[in-house]
């Protein structure tokens, strides 16, 4: 077992960092929160863990949090995520996702943070050239939501290479699902990612669910996507924080998914098995800038680490993704 310095969870109040504070506190691992609560939701951190409510591009408190908490290595999460609001605004997303990464990470080398792990996505790929997407794959994203991801992909090799520090940038493909434990979920309203949508339309919050495009490339012609459960990507980033610690001159770049795809018509299926009941579908037209196919080649991740996914089931997503919708109900979201 390495020192157990801290954890500085960025984002640990929002979707995918909740995640992750869990896994840490499961593994042992001390953990500490700053989110600013614009997405996220107090209630969403664990009354034991330290929570400072503020900006990753405060150094000030940034470097007072480093000192009290005595913090070895950062997951950064905190960011801008929806895709069309990066085409409208993508000033927003170079800042939220470039910019304050480039301060969070200058913060890591004053305080003497040597590992940093970074939440990229598979957006940098683009629409990728060859499919499944190993980590060689072209990165070519065509949004600013990808290419804020990319930037600060770039700043972290050129960091490492100048300073004390090693990185691990995981590229999510498509995260689903929510804690086994009930313990937290996806609970930003206004949701558009397939499965939070149609687990709320089998319990009445919403009509229907739209299929985007019938006409692609696939064996039904619907969208195909490697939907990963939030609680195994958590964990993969356990991984690598064991792993940056194990091997300090060693930077990670790797896909997280689990290297197979269903289609929208496919999910949609598991969630009536799940639900035992028929969700209404509307087929619509095709959403600007989706590609056809989106899996990922994860051997890389599965030959670095020893990553062991629990939750590589469809139906398991979407059973973990409804029980957390459910529960919801009763959680104020403010
Ligand atoms: N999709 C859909 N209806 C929805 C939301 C998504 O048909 O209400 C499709 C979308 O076109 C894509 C897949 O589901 O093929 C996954 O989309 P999502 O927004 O969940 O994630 P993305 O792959 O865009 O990051």
């Amino acid at each position: 077992m390495p020192d157990r310095f801290t954890i500085l969870v960025t984002g640990g109040a929002g979707y995918i960092g909740s995640h992750a504070v869990w896994a840490l506190k499961d593994t042992g691992w001390p953990v500490a929160v700053i989110d600013n609560l614009t997405t996220g939701f107090r209630w969403a951190v664990p009354d034991d863990v330290p929570f400072y409510k503020g900006n990753v591009e405060d150094s000030t408190l940034i470097a007072k949090i480093a000192k009290k908490q005595n913090i070895g290595a950062i997951m950064h999460f905190a960011g801008s995520v929806v895709v069309p609001e990066s085409v409208e605004n993508p000033l927003k997303y170079y800042d939220n996702n470039t910019a304050k990464s480039r301060s969070l990470i200058e913060s890591a080398v004053a305080n003497g943070i040597k590992h940093f792990i970074f939440s990229s996505t598979a957006a940098t790929y683009g629409i990728p050239e060859e499919s499944p997407v190993t980590e060689d794959t072209a990165q070519v994203p065509i949004n600013p939501y990808g290419m804020s991801k990319l930037m600060t992909e770039y700043m972290l090799r050129d960091v490492s290479a100048a300073h004390d520090l090693n990185f691990c940038a995981l590229r999510y493909f498509n995260v689903a699902g929510a804690d086994p434990g009930g313990r937290t979920g996806q609970s930003t309203a206004g949701a558009t990612h397939l499965i939070k949508v149609a687990v709320e339309a089998a319990l009445g919050k919403r009509d229907s669910v739209a299929i985007f495009g019938t006409d692609y490339d696939t064996p039904d012609g619907t969208g195909v996507r490697d939907y990963i459960h939030v609680s195994d990507l958590a964990a993969a980033h356990v991984h690598a924080l064991e792993a940056l610690v194990a091997e300090p001159e060693r930077n990670h770049l790797l896909n997280c998914g689990y290297g197979r795809g269903f289609s929208v018509l496919e999910v949609l299926d598991a969630v009536d098995r799940v639900t035992n009941q028929k969700i209404s579908r509307k087929l619509e037209g095709r959403r600007a800038g989706d590609p056809d196919s989106l899996i990922s080649d994860n051997r890389a991740i599965m030959k670095r680490f020893p990553w062991q996914p629990q939750n590589a089931d469809l139906d398991k997503i979407v059973a973990h993704a409804l029980a957390w919708e459910r529960k919801l109900g009763d959680i104020r979201i403010e």
